[in-house]
This record gives C-alpha cells, structure tokens and sequence, in this order.
C-alpha cells in the first residue's frame, strides 16, 4: 500500500498538530492596536492575566501573557493547544483561537469569569454551604474526568485554578494547563510542595523521577474536596513528618478506628469518599468518576453548615438539565455534561445572600470579619491570584486555614507573591515558604 501523506495524516496526533499548527500562525502584535486593557487579573513571574476589551468586537477576554524570558515557546505553545483541545468541555475554561506574541512575552486569550476563582470565596476555618460545595465538586469531576478521558493530567488542582463565573458561584470551570501533561509521560522529580502534592510526590529524598498519574489529580481533588467544606488544609505537606498527615494515614490504614479530629464533622459516607480519593497508595487511589456516587449522601454531619439551613445537609442540592447526580456510582459523566445543580427558590435567595455574605467575608486580613490575625506565624505560597496572595495559615489550635494577604497593603518584599517559572516543573506553580512573616495592613 502507498503511504500517501493523507493517509499518514489520518494518524496524526491532535494535540502534535494543534501546537504546529499555533506555531505556524503565531503573528507578532501589538496588543494596544486591538485591545484596551481594562485591568490586571493576576500576576506572577510567569507573567500576568489582563482584562482587555477586543476593540473591533467589543468582546471582554482574559488575555494570558507568559514572559519569553522564563517561558520556553514550546511550553507556551503546549498550554494554549492543550486548553483549546480542552475547551468542548462546558467546565473547563474556553478559549477564542487566539494567540501571538509581542517583544516581551507570548499570549492567548481566554474567555473571562467574571467572578474571579474559587479561593477567593472559601471562608477560612467555615468553608463553603455544603450544596455550593457540592456543585462546584460535581462541576471540577466532570472537568477533570473529561481531562482524564484525553489522557492528560492536569496536575494543578486547587482552588485558585478554578474559575467562577456568575456571583451566585453557579458555574465554575477548570483551568491553567501549564502544568498539564499526558498521562504516562516521564517528568523530573522537583522540590517544594503544597498541601495539594500527592505523598508519593512529597518525598524530596527520593530522586529518580517519576510517569505523570491520574491519580495524583485524584489526591488533589480530595484534598480540594476538603478545602472547599471546611476552609482549612487537611495538612501542610502529605510527609509523616506532618502531624495532622500522619493522624489521618494511621485511620487510613485502618491502625485506629478513631477519626482525627479535624475529619470528624463529616459522615459516614463523607469519610469513604476521602478515603477512596486519598488513599496513600497510588494504585488503589479510585478515579474521579467515583464521587458521583456519592452525592445523594449528606457529607457534613453538622445540619447547620448547608447553606439553605436544611437539616440534614445536602439533601437541598437537586439535579436541572437531566443530570443524575444522586445517581449510582460512577455515574455517566458524558451524560451528565450539560447538568448543572439547582436549589429551590426560596433556597435560592437564601444561598445568594449567604455567598455575598461570604465574599464580603474576604480572605484578606483587611476583613473585620476575618478570623485571622495577620501577626500570626504563616505558611505563605508563592503564586498568583486576583486579589493578592494567598497562602495558608498555621492554626495553634489545629488545621491550616486559608489566608489572603492583600497586595493593596504593604506587605515587606519578602512576602512578595511570585509564580514560579512553569519550566522548573514545581508540582504547584507555586512555592510555600514555611517562615514566620510580617505582614503590615
Ligand atoms: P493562572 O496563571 O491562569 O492560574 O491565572 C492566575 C489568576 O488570574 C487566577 O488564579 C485567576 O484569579 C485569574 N484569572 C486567570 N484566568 C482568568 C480568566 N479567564 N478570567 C478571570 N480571571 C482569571
């Protein structure tokens, strides 16, 4: 048989393609000619995301820009086309088939969420109403099941990489795919880890590096999962040197019945959820789709935390658009795509007030609401973010709480929040520094 070029074509992988093919249209521009740049999203030393309106289309974007200095052109081509491969998927960010580049950096632009990421809206040591919870839980699993359906690992789950897009916090999609790879593909062992880092991932000792899992965004997400209902880490970094770690490992394994403190406002079913999606070996880590059987089930035991004030917790999320989300394990995810969860109305009012309430209860230590102090000792990553930096916070009485210092006020330089260059492969993009710090407001 001829191997004529069309029918090798046929076997040409997409996501090869995709990036020759942005390599070969990438234009030099001037970013002035056709955008006005409305205000700066977030900011690292990766670069920085701008609001900007196209000119001639009057359309808002989120225009990403990566610093040429630290950004490899591969690198930059390998994020935009796996987020435009990506982008079908309703919760995953979308992107407008844009990108150039100018003297200092290379960009694409993305469609913007107006409601900045899910960092900025968890409140510290409360976390979110259960049913907000759960449908931004459900929303991230059908994101993340879709990534993995495409064999990539996202491998940066975590809140700031989830973007919300209406104030009610409705709908939220997934991304930043700098990070992204495909599954199997070997990458180098880094130090520096978050509390997100899987523990076969956290041990710096070990020095061979390591085939890109599934199962390390599993972890993330379980770790995510308790962020987002409870407003704390779980622990600092998933190493038995980690007290709070090593409680939960010694219950994982079954060494004690004794739930550790911090896990015990959850249920039953709640704690077999975690157990499954952090389960300390890799190989019986389940995959995402295995939260879906487990929405019908209340998570938190104490009635007060739903958001609509339902005893009994989650019964108050239900399923608009067809999609089952009380359904039985591993539900169809494909299915399921479009479904988005709503509450009752009267539930509905309820739920909005309560999320204004919580966005006005800010993670900035500005806030008179916010229960940190910010003379505290604190565990400050490294990043980006809408707001200003984020980070969490060693709690004397247990837990690590989220924390948000704000760049409006004078933080001492050392607390500066930078992003670490993506090419130097930190497992977070961004870095914790486990020193006592000042921080002036
Ligand atoms: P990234 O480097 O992509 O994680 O972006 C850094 C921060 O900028 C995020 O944590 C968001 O707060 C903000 N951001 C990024 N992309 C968007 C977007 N498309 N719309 C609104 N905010 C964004």
């Amino acid at each position: 048989m001829s191997s004529s070029p069309l029918v090798s074509r046929a076997n040409v992988d997409i996501l090869d393609e995709l990036q020759l093919i942005a390599a070969q249209n990438l234009e030099r521009l001037e970013v002035n000619k056709y955008y006005e740049v409305i205000r700066e999203l977030g900011k690292g030393t990766y670069g920085k995301v701008d609001l900007v309106i196209h000119k001639i289309r009057g359309t808002k974007m989120a225009l990403k820009f990566l610093k040429k200095k630290t950004t490899k052109l591969k690198s930059f081509l390998r994020e935009y086309s796996i987020s435009l491969y990506l982008s079908p998927c309703p919760f995953i960010i979308n992107m407008y088939g844009i990108a150039f580049e100018t003297d200092e950096y290379y960009v694409f632009a993305q469609e913007y969420a107006l409601a900045g990421d899910l960092f900025d809206i968890i409140p510290p040591q409360v976390g979110l109403p259960e049913s907000v919870a759960k449908r931004c839980v459900h929303q991230v699993a059908i994101a993340l099941d879709y990534l993995h359906c495409k064999k990539l690992v996202h491998r940066d789950i975590k809140p700031e990489n989830i973007l919300i897009f209406d104030r009610e916090c409705r709908k939220v999609k997934l991304s930043d795919f700098g990070m992204t790879r495909r599954a199997g593909s070997p990458v180098k062992r880094v130090s520096g880890t978050i509390p997100y880092t899987a523990p076969e991932l956290c041990d710096a000792s070990r020095q061979e590096g390591f085939c890109v899992d599934y199962s390390t965004d599993v972890w993330a997400f379980g770790v995510l999962l308790f962020c987002m209902l409870t407003g704390n880490f779980p622990w600092e970094k998933a190493l038995p040197t980690d007290t709070f770690y090593q409680e939960f490992i010694h219950w994982q394994r079954r060494r004690t019945n004794t739930v550790p403190s911090q896990w015990r406002r959850f249920t039953e079913q709640a704690l077999r959820m975690f157990r499954r999606l952090l389960s300390v070996e890799q190989d019986r880590r389940c995959s995402v789709k295995e939260v879906f059987g487990y929405f019908s089930h209340s998570w938190m035991l104490d009635a007060e935390h739903d958001n609509n004030g339902n005893a009994g917790g989650s019964g108050s999320a239900e399923m608009v658009g067809g999609s089952n989300i009380g359904g039985g394990g591993g539900g169809n995810v494909r299915g399921d795509m479009e479904g988005t969860i709503s509450t009752s109305s009267s539930g509905e009012e309820d739920e909005e007030l309560l999320v204004e309430r919580m966005k006005q209860q800010t993670l900035s230590p500005r806030s008179p609401l916010s229960p940190l102090s910010p003379m505290s000792p604190m565990v400050v990553e490294r990043g980006s973010g809408g707001g200003g930096a984020k980070g969490a916070m060693m709690d004397p009485g247990g837990g690590h709480h989220f924390v948000s210092v704000s760049t409006n006020s004078s933080v001492s330089s050392t607390n500066s929040y930078d992003r670490m260059p993506r090419e130097n492969g930190s497992p977070g993009g961004r870095l914790l520094v486990a020193t006592p710090i000042e921080i002036c407001v």
